[in-house]
């Protein structure tokens, strides 16, 4: 499984759509991982997770094909994570595209759509699947199983992922908070080779644990998948989504985060599982 993160920041992307705070302006002025789109991942040619309002330079800068893309699983509703205006784009007269797109994606979230659907009036030529915490499908080549994140609105199920293909497994966790325990009883199921982690709040609320993570809580939730022996000796663990309002760049968070063995992420990081 070939894995891309293709953003890494929070809503407001960072350096953030208008902020005039200084780590928004040092972030502009290092460029580099600093320059952090909103939070998505490629997986393989044919899948993304997230499909938020930077997939147009995401496709130009990462050389993703968009039409080559059959699945789209969302981790929720939230505008930085789903931006349903962009599906518009394949209807008849704005794309050729013939091939199928399938959207996997919790309730909320298909009420947006159907929001922009209506609209829009056009036929956005994809097919809706509903994802609810411990459903699984497969998609492709690809086994997705999702689980109960800890985020947004009561009436919203927020939705992490664990991705598996030829026996290799990924689990994505943002956003979340600390999971609730049903959460960790089905993540007991999985090994995992690799597992990206949330990190919302970084060095501003390090033991942050609702609706977001923050640094401390973060390298918490790693140790758990650990104890519990969920991850693999030597699985790759990274941190990502992140906001200004954290306030610790890229490089000084590298610097945080290595004596923790883990990784932190930046647009257009790649692995391999
Ligand atoms: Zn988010
Ligand atoms: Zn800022
Ligand atoms: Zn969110």
């Amino acid at each position: 499984m070939r894995v891309m993160i293709l953003g890494s920041a929070a809503a407001e992307g960072w350096p953030a759509l208008f902020c005039e705070c200084e780590v928004c302006a040092e972030a502009r002025r290092r460029g580099g991982p600093n320059q952090r789109r909103r939070t998505a991942y490629w997986i393989n040619r044919d899948t993304l997770v997230d499909f938020g309002p930077d997939i147009h330079w995401q496709t130009a800068q990462f050389g993703i094909d968009l039409a080559a893309v059959g699945h789209i699983f969302l981790t929720h509703s939230h505008t930085d994570h789903f931006s349903p205006v962009e599906l518009r784009w394949r209807a008849r007269g704005f794309s050729a595209v013939t091939r199928s797109l399938t959207l996997y994606a919790n309730a909320r979230a298909l009420d947006r759509l159907r929001d922009e659907r209506a609209r829009f009036g056009g036929d956005m030529s994809l097919t809706e699947e509903l994802m609810t915490p411990g459903r699984c499908v497969t998609a492709g080549r690809l086994r997705v199983t999702a689980l109960l994140a800890d985020h947004a609105d009561p009436g919203e199920q927020p939705l992490n992922y664990v991705i598996e293909e030829d026996g290799r497994s990924l689990l994505i966790a943002n956003d979340t908070g600390w999971w609730p325990d049903e959460s960790w009883a089905a993540i007991r199921a999985f090994r995992l080779d690799a597992a990206i982690l949330e990190c919302t709040y970084l060095h501003s609320q390090p033991e942050a644990r609702s609706k977001h993570l923050g640094f401390a809580a973060t390298v918490a939730m790693r140790d758990r998948l650990s104890e519990i022996g969920v991850l693999r000796p030597g699985a790759a663990v990274v941190a990502n989504h992140f906001s200004h309002n954290g306030r610790t760049l890229h490089e000084e968070l590298c610097d945080a985060f290595r004596p923790h063995g883990i990784a932190v992420g930046h647009d257009g990081m790649v692995f391999e599982l």
